[in-house]
């Protein structure tokens, strides 16, 4: 049985992608930020798999960290044997205007976006490169293909993703490995709850569809991409967005 590995896939959108992915008939590992939190709701996640009849089991790893993917990444082949599908969905926000943002500010967001799908990639690539086959999907954002205020750090690290995903899908290519990003517009999960009413409205009445995305319509098209039907489909980004920028 083909094995899907999601990062931050303890709430929102990778919790959503760990379940569809589990519903078109992949194990699923189950990464989650290590705290007691988190785990919980991992735990939950996992159990909501398996009601698809796969296997599903949960791994703690700060993927931000280089030796926690290395040991996370050796645990999910001990447990599964194969990493088929590698989704690099984990991420976090720390908005503010430039003129107000802290240098630690911008940096905790670049380690976690960025940095984090440097450290699965090395540690992923090489398992799919023997295997001759792998299906990468790294989660974007369309701040990072149009920028957005108060964000600096999160659309630096969302444009970067980018960039590494076509160089992946180049440098990997002829191993039968493709590489792919989805770049999410506004959707409905903890992230956005957070923002305000006014900012909310104000993103919305650039959205073409003029409603919020659901969880779901971001792994409907990551299921796409780690499928076989994608198999000719790489370095590319799809915008989810609801017709954000047209
Ligand atoms: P979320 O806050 O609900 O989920 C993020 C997940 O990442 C959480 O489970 C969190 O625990 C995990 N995480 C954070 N830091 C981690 C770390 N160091 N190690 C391991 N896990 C970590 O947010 P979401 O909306 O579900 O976002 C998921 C992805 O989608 C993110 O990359 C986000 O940037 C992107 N995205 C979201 C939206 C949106 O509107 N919600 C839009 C565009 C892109």
């Amino acid at each position: 049985m083909a094995v899907a590995l999601i990062t931050g896939a303890s709430q929102g959108i990778g919790a959503c992608i760990a379940k569809r992915l589990a519903k078109d008939g992949f194990s699923i590992a189950v990464n989650h930020y290590p705290s007691e939190g988190d785990k919980a709701k991992a735990i939950e996640v996992a159990r909501e798999c398996e009601a698809f009849g796969v296997k599903a089991v949960c791994f703690s790893a700060d993927v931000s960290k280089m030796e926690d993917c290395e040991t996370m990444v050796k645990a999910v082949r001990d447990e599964f044997g194969s990493i088929d599908a590698l989704v690099n969905n984990a991420g976090i926000t720390k908005d503010k205007l430039l003129a107000r943002m802290g240098e630690d500010e911008y940096d905790a967001v670049i380690a976690v976006n960025q940095k984090s799908i440097f450290n699965m990639l090395k540690n992923v690539c090489p398992v799919m490169m023997r295997q001759k086959h792998g299906r990468i999907v790294n989660v974007s954002s369309v701040a990072g293909l149009y920028g957005n205020p108060g964000q600096i750090n999160y659309s630096a690290s969302k444009a970067a993703i980018i960039g590494m995903t076509k160089t992946v899908a180049k440098e990997y290519g002829r191993k039968n490995i493709t590489c792919n990003a989805v770049a999410p517009g506004l959707i409905r999960t903890p992230m956005t709850d957070v923002l305000s009413d006014d900012i909310k409205a104000k993103m919305l009445d650039a959205v073409a569809m003029k409603r919020y995305g659901e969880p779901e319509e971001i792994a409907a098209v990551v299921s796409f991409l780690v499928s076989e039907d994608s198999s000719y489909v790489t370095g590319q980004v799809i915008e989810i967005s609801g017709g954000l920028s047209m």
